[in-house]
């Protein structure tokens, strides 16, 4: 049945990286969606700028309740889930309150576990997905900080860019401290090179670069710049759903194979 998922419980990761405009949100959908053609996938838009859900074609005003709502007004999962164009995708979108939520969420005594609680409070719908992905903003505050309470793992996309290698080291101190403390059980599901420019040497020096540093931690796929990527989103639509065959479409749909081959060598 469609309601039946191939695990007990999904595999959950959150997209993140402090940086913004490193293509967290454009991973987040892309990977979601070509998963979501052999599994049941839900994306959950943290960021209060809601490119994920404005990508997935939930305009502003549209929006109602989403992540804000569940995170402080405790609404259930089953109330703010959406559907999307892509048949398999569920979205929890960005309200447009989710911008408060930093600040609200501080006087919450579980104030780190708010999404962990919430995700498990219906514990049935939650394990009817095989994937969740969140989608974080582009800062290490309380937003990001209950994604990462709340997952498996962590995919870090990394701008092909230079400098890329100084801002990474604050994502994965990150994810080291919340291992010791909070969610001993997360790890770093991998970085994705991003926007890699083939005419441009210095794109190949960096990720020579981050290679050296992270060995396999790096996917051997990387995502090029491409211009049809960063058209999608005004369509609404995904690039894997706006352009399949091209290169920046392509490159999504090798990634997500790459993420289930390292996931059943670990298996
Ligand atoms: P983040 O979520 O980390 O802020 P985004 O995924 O929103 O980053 O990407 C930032 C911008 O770059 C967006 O306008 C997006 O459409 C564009 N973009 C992302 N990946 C690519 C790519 N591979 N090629 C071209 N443009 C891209
Ligand atoms: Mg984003």
């Amino acid at each position: 049945s469609p309601l039946q998922p191939e695990r007990a419980t999904p595999r959950v990761i959150a997209l993140a990286n402090q940086k913004g405009g490193v293509g967290k949100t454009t991973t987040a959908i892309n990977l979601a969606t070509v998963l979501a053609a052999e599994h049941r996938v839900l994306l959950l838009d943290l960021d209060p700028q809601g490119n994920a859900s404005t990508g997935l074609g939930i305009d502003r005003t549209e929006r109602g309740a989403g992540s804000y709502a569940m995170l402080i007004e405790n609404q259930p999962l089953a109330e703010v889930i959406r559907t999307t164009p892509v048949p398999k995708l569920f979205l929890v979108p960005a309200d447009t309150d989710l911008a408060g939520a930093e600040v609200e969420l501080v006087g919450f005594e579980d104030r780190d576990r708010r999404l962990r609680n919430a995700l498990h409070a219906d514990e049935a719908l939650f394990r009817s997905f095989d994937y969740v992905f969140f989608d974080c903003p582009p800062s290490l505050g309380l937003l990001t900080l209950n994604a990462l309470v709340a997952a498996d793992s962590v995919l870090v996309p990394l701008q092909t860019e230079f400098f890329a290698l100084e801002g990474v080291s604050q994502i994965t101190q990150t994810i080291e401290r919340i291992r010791r403390s909070l969610n001993p059980g997360l790890s770093l599901e991998g970085i994705a090179l991003t926007m890699y420019d083939r005419r441009n040497n210095l794109s190949e020096l960096v990720a020579q670069d981050v290679r050296g540093f992270f060995k396999d931690k790096v996917f051997e796929t990387v995502i090029p710049r491409n211009i049809r990527v960063s058209e999608a989103p005004s369509h609404g639509l995904p690039v894997t759903l706006y352009d399949f065959r091209s290169p920046g479409a392509q490159a999504y749909v090798a990634l997500a194979a790459e993420l289930r081959r390292r996931e059943r060598a670990r298996s």
